[in-house]
């Protein structure tokens, strides 16, 4: 009988366990992408992007003579309309560790097998199932070193070797069709502005991963921090949909560490910070949504409010933070120096509660992860494990000037900075909805709060909680 392939952040042929064991059953393999209740979800960035991946990787498996399956609805009445349609006697999908993909597959699983189905899930999205890295007192890790000495070590099994077959069924089922599933319709920016950055689909992952170790690995150690550069491999897009898979990452560049090419450690450090993001999210599963640190829930943080909405917009005064605020609006991404320091300032400098920048950032960026983003952002405010002190406040310029020493990402982003405004620049007035009433000649605000200013009231709000 058939095996459900049911696909979701695994978008690859290369280092595919699940894909690879259905095609050495030799049974016929019906690869399947539900809309379903967790891609209904999705903010408008990740969701558009998710919809290129889909579409590019349905290309994909036609071209080696199989196909893809789209269906939308609940996942477990998908899936049992599809097994009746096709006299399926087996699901198989590939682990996923955010709490709603875990309910959604939970409950789909033990459905399943009590109407006798084979549903089983496989690994593949992490290097170390998060369960198993484990301190010596048998508890989880929240310190990231000790993480990182409990794996760099650690055996990681060898990438498996692209699926190059897959037996068709005797008959398709019928599939929709991607483009009335609209998955871009919330971000009309999607295919106008934010497509020229994005890279999709297996193939462009591997040809980003073989350049950057090819040429820039040795340059990632100095060059990582500096955002107007192209130093890191914005392999992050990719891997949130499982368009490369992070062992085939690891393993690439751990022979470059053991040649010892200067860089390759650094980078193998940051894929391992994904890792940990996961180990987190395993072991605290509100971590996108509470305070790891519950002490946390007392702190006088505001709501959502207008300078949120001016942060948002890219339109604080700002320039370091405006920059960045836009580089993700334009590029669907944002460097990561820019991430801490635009989450700095709406955690202390606005002393705004980070779940309002966190969704944010969901709504925005193509490389969202519901683990990397959450650590992240309790990462700068404070209050999630091994997290900067709050005290500790970025002061945005000068990480700007430590950073961005003669201004260029500040001016590749924000044109009202530049006589002469680049092509990226100007996208953003392009991109904006209407009713921001923004344009290139709008003048640039006055800071919307003062450094200093800004940096006492966070300081006393975190004294004052202190008791
Ligand atoms: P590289 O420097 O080339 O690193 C290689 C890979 O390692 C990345 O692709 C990524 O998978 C992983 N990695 C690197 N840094 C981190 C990190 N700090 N935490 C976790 N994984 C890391 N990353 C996301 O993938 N999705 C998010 O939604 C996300 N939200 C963030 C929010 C905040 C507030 C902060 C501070 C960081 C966030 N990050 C997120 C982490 C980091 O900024 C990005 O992973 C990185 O900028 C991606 O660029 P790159 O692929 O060029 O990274």
């Amino acid at each position: 009988t058939p095996i459900l392939c049911w696909l979701r952040r695994d978008l690859r042929r290369a280092d595919h366990p699940m894909l690879a064991a259905a095609a050495a059953t030799g049974r016929p393999v019906i690869p399947v992408f539900l809309c379903d209740e967790c891609v209904e979800t999705l903010g408008a960035a990740p969701k558009w992007r998710l919809g290129e991946a889909v579409g590019a990787f349905g290309e994909v498996l036609e071209g080696i003579g199989s196909g893809l399956v789209l269906r939308r609805g609940r996942a477990l009445e998908q899936l049992q309309r599809l097994i009746e349609e096709t006299g399926a006697g087996a699901v198989w999908w590939s682990r996923l560790y955010d709490p709603a993909a875990q309910a959604r597959d939970t409950g789909v699983k033990a459905a399943l097998r009590a109407q006798g189905i084979d549903a089983r899930s496989f690994p593949g999205h992490l290097l170390h199932e998060p369960w198993t890295v484990r301190t010596g007192q048998g508890g989880y890790y929240k310190v990231y070193t000790p993480y990182w000495k409990a794996v760099r070590g650690r055996p990681v099994e060898a990438p498996l070797s692209r699926v190059t077959a897959l037996r068709p069924p005797a008959a398709w089922p019928p599939s929709d069709n991607l483009a009335d599933w609209a998955l871009g319709a919330a971000m009309r920016r999607g295919a106008a502005v934010v497509a020229r950055h994005a890279a999709v689909g297996e193939a462009a992952a591997e040809d980003r991963l073989a350049e950057f170790l090819d040429r820039r690995i040795s340059g990632y150690r100095a060059g990582r921090d500096l955002p107007a550069g192209n130093a890191t491999s914005r392999l992050s897009e990719n891997l949130v949909l499982g368009e490369i898979g992070p062992r085939r990452i690891w393993h690439a560049a751990r022979r470059l560490w053991e040649d010892g090419i200067g860089g390759a450690e650094t980078f193998l450090k940051e894929l391992v910070w994904r890792e940990f993001a996961y180990h987190l999210l395993h072991h605290f599963p509100e971590l996108g949504t509470a305070n790891w640190r519950p002490e946390w829930d007392g702190f006088p943080w505001r709501g959502d409010n207008d300078d949120a909405e001016r942060w948002r917009r890219g339109m604080t005064g700002e320039p370091f933070v405006d920059a960045a605020l836009r580089e993700m609006y334009v590029t669907g991404t944002m460097h990561n120096r820019a991430r801490m320091v635009a989450a700095s300032y709406l955690t202390k400098h606005l002393l705004t509660d980070w779940r309002v920048g966190r969704e944010w950032f969901e709504d925005c960026l193509i490389d969202w992860d519901p683990a990397s983003n959450a650590m992240g952002w309790q990462w700068v405010a404070g209050c999630g494990p091994d997290a900067a002190p709050y005290f500790r406040i970025f002061n945005p310029a000068g990480q700007a000037e430590k950073f961005d020493p003669d201004g260029a990402y500040r001016r590749r982003f924000v044109a009202e900075l530049s006589d002469r405004p680049g092509a990226e620049a100007l996208a953003f007035f392009d991109a904006v909805p209407g009713r921001w009433g923004l344009r290139p000649d709008t003048p640039y605000p006055a800071p919307l709060v003062d450094l200093a200013a800004g940096r006492a009231r966070a300081l006393a709000a975190y004294q004052g909680f202190k008791g």
